[in-house]
């Protein structure tokens, strides 16, 4: 096994040295991050189509596209947004000036997961990277050849600034014995308890990323087709390994039936009648998780796909009547199955969603403003979507993050700068002249006045806002 506190220890000791703190390194580190992506476009494709048979326009769209998208958002707004901001100073306090500032956190730990290898770890880089930190990287062993090309391409474009540590559960916990400054999680449930008991020990500040069920909510006053053909796109693409895919749909039966109908000819407008011979589906990860999507299926009923193959971990795109209690209701779906739940209407919808976990993402597909409503007013999720899946994440000023079991804090853009930054409190009061000499002890009744008057005019201040 590979020792990590060399990698760590470098990470600490650039940070160390103040080199990362100026605007001019972090700009120069998400330039070298957008290069390293152009010129090595082809061995970054090349890995993930291997771990995942990820065709290659989902690989630019997805990961390499993403990534090189952030770092050039990032590039375009840092300066702005490390601009100190001026905060009001009350009265008792004046004469002053009163600012907060974006200050670095250290070294940053990295964890990614297997279903977008790349973007999972590189995006969160860049972030970590644009607040002036040092990071050390820890891609999934489940996508082997992504992380050794990471492993091979991030010490010759970002020597210092990153550290790779290749490897699984050993190499993980091995880390997670180091100190760090910020601990950022892409994964699930069991292994983010891992993370979080870890991080307790050193009082690491945690992101963590996680899944979920996340649900779809369909009614009739939406275009049923094309509703499907969003659906199926959300659920299918990375064939149906994606954090924020809609997990389930709700509807009520006659919506369902029409739905189903739809979803059927748009799996076969995306990947032809046979999804096998489709260069732009993908497959499963590994054998277990071939071997849990398989029980799912087996233990529900099948209305559409179905087909299966082992050796290729081949699995297709797969449409569900599940009966209350069946296994694929009660774990996160996280491969190419899709559940149609009938409900009685928006108001059973919410209830049965508010029942579980709060989901990553939750979608309506209705053209109602009173059901849009609802769902804003009534569910708890990290996003919130109308009418198209999982794209949020591509909007870089919207926050990027769960919430309770989906997850906690957020990234992407600014976010990502104020998550792995302490915005640090500011205040410098000139000595002269010397106010605090109105409310120094000893204390008598002229300063209790005016200890009065000053928080009361601070209350009808407050008052008058
Ligand atoms: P995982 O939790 O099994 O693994 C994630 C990382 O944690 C890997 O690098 C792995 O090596 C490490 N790890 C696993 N078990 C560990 C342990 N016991 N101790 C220390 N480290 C450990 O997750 P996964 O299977 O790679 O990814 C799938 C999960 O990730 C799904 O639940 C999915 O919804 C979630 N996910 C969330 C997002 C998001 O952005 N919110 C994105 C992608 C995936």
């Amino acid at each position: 096994m590979q020792t990590v506190t060399p990698a760590v220890a470098r990470a600490r000791e650039l940070f160390g040295s103040g080199a990362t703190r100026p605007l001019a390194w972090r700009l120069e580190q998400l330039g070298s991050l957008r290069r390293m992506l152009g010129e090595r476009r082809t061995e970054f494709i090349d890995a993930l189509g291997s771990d995942l048979g990820k065709h290659r326009t989902e690989a630019q769209l997805a990961e390499i596209g993403f990534v090189t998208a952030e770092a050039a958002h990032l590039e375009r707004h840092l300066e702005g947004w490390l601009r100190p901001r001026p905060v009001p100073v009350p009265l008792a306090v004046q004469p002053a000036k009163a600012w907060t500032e974006l200050t670095p956190l250290g070294v940053v730990l990295v964890i990614g997961p297997w279903n977008y290898p790349l973007q999972l770890v590189l995006a969160p880089l860049a972030g970590a990277l644009a607040a002036g930190n040092t990071a050390v990287l820890k891609p999934s062993e489940h996508a082997p050849a992504t992380s050794a090309a990471l492993a091979r391409w991030i010490p010759e474009y970002l020597a210092g600034a990153a550290e790779v540590v290749e490897g699984g559960i050993p190499e993980t916990t091995a880390l997670l014995a180091e100190r760090f400054d910020h601990i950022f999680f892409t994964g699930g449930e069991a292994a983010a308890k891992v993370v979080l008991h870890a991080a307790a020990e050193n009082l690491t500040p945690v992101t963590l990323e996680l899944g979920g069920k996340s649900p779809a909510y369909v009614d009739a006053s939406t275009d049923l087709a094309k509703a499907a053909k969003r659906i199926a796109w959300g659920r299918f693409m990375n064939a149906g390994q994606t954090c924020v895919a809609p997990d389930y749909v709700l509807a009520t039966p006659e919506v369902l039936d029409g739905l189903e109908h739809e979803l059927v000819k748009a799996i076969t407008a995306l990947f032809g009648t046979d999804s096998a011979r489709s260069e732009s589906y993908g497959r499963i990860v590994d054998d277990r998780h071939f071997q849990r999507l398989a029980a799912l299926a087996d233990g529900s009923t099948v209305v559409h796909g179905g087909q299966r193959d082992a050796a290729t971990r081949y699995f297709a795109p797969t449409l569900l009547r599940p009966a209350p209690g069946d296994a694929v209701m009660a774990e996160e779906i996280f491969g190419p199955l899709l559940p149609l739940l009938p409900v009685t209407g928006r108001g059973e919808a919410i209830r049965m969603i508010n029942a579980r976990a709060k989901p990553l993402a939750l979608y309506v597909f209705s053209n109602d403003a009173g059901t849009r409503r609802e769902f804003a007013e009534r569910t708890s999720s990290g996003a919130l979507c109308f009418d198209i899946p999982a794209a949020h994440l591509t909007v870089p000023g919207l926050p990027f993050g769960g919430v309770g079991g989906s997850g906690m804090g957020a990234y992407h853009g600014e976010d990502s700068v104020r998550t792995f930054s302490h915005e640090r409190a500011s205040l410098a009061k000139p000595l002269r002249p010397d106010t605090l000499e109105l409310i120094y002890p000893p204390y008598g009744k002229a300063k209790d006045r005016i200890s009065r008057a000053l928080t009361a005019r601070a209350w009808m201040r407050r008052r008058k806002r």
